[in-house]
């Protein structure tokens, strides 16, 4: 072998070996932020479920959130995942887990699939997500993250969630996570008798997190916490 090709192939093994060391180095940080956020964010603000910690010490949550941003991804506020749309903030997505009490044989629908990380916390926790998404582009994102990291329990649809699921309906649990101004009625219909639902309602400004439980075909309603989700939009860019 002549030297050239004797030098290349030093500053090949060279940087391989290089990013093979901050490949590792950065996923062991990546672990070391994902605990500090499970610990400072969700436990010590009063996330008391050991399955939902789990799910949240889990799941790789940099993985769902554009490149340019992935060194913020375990921080303390939601981020733009493209098409003015957002990653909720850990918390949030810890809360209205938890809210859910979810039974691992649940079949649960999402309705907001956006990048797909809190479809990927609900895939933990139980049998089968059934989740829709309204803009093509964060659907199909949201779909190849979720085939990459192997979640065969988790259903995207790219359409309007408005409509809900009907032919997986009922389910037994149901997560909202964009903002209209009513419950919309399909969903009331698709939620199990004794189901739950958690969802963000209210004018664009100011939201209330309610969950609603179905007791008798009636729907029981509760506050939980103001909150500001992006709005619940048809095909055509109107607000519900
Ligand atoms: N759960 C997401 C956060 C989603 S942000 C996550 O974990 O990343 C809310 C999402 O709801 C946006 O992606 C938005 O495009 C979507 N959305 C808005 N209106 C919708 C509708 N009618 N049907 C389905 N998705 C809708």
């Amino acid at each position: 072998m002549s030297s050239i090709a004797n030098n290349r192939l030093a500053t090949w093994m060279l940087v391989s070996l290089f990013t093979a060391q901050t490949s590792t180095a950065s996923a062991q940080d990546f672990n070391a932020l994902r605990n500090k956020m499970v610990t400072e964010q969700l436990r010590n603000r009063g996330i008391k479920s050991v399955a939902v910690l789990d799910a949240m010490t889990k799941v790789e949550r940099h993985k769902f959130v554009p490149e340019a941003l992935i060194k913020e991804a375990y921080n303390d506020y939601p981020l733009p995942i493209g098409e003015g749309q957002t990653i909720s903030q850990p918390y949030i997505v810890a809360f209205m887990t938890e809210a859910l009490n979810l039974m691992p044989t649940d079949k649960v629908l999402e309705i907001g699939t956006g990048s797909g990380y809190q479809a990927a916390i609900l895939g933990e926790l139980v049998q089968e997500v059934f989740t829709i998404e309204i803009v093509e582009v964060l659907g199909l994102q949201a779909t190849k993250v979720l085939t990459e990291l192997g979640y065969e329990n988790i259903h995207v649809r790219i359409g309007d969630g408005y409509e809900g699921w009907p032919e997986a309906a009922p389910f037994e649990t149901i997560i909202v996570t964009c903002s209209p101004r009513k419950i919309p009625q399909p969903l009331q219909d698709q939620l199990a008798e004794g189901g739950r639902m958690i969802i963000p309602v209210g004018e664009s400004h100011t939201q209330e997190l309610v969950l609603i439980t179905k007791e008798k075909g009636k729907l029981k309603r509760q506050s939980k916490l103001p909150v500001r989700f992006v709005p619940m939009k048809d095909s055509g860019g109107r607000r519900y």
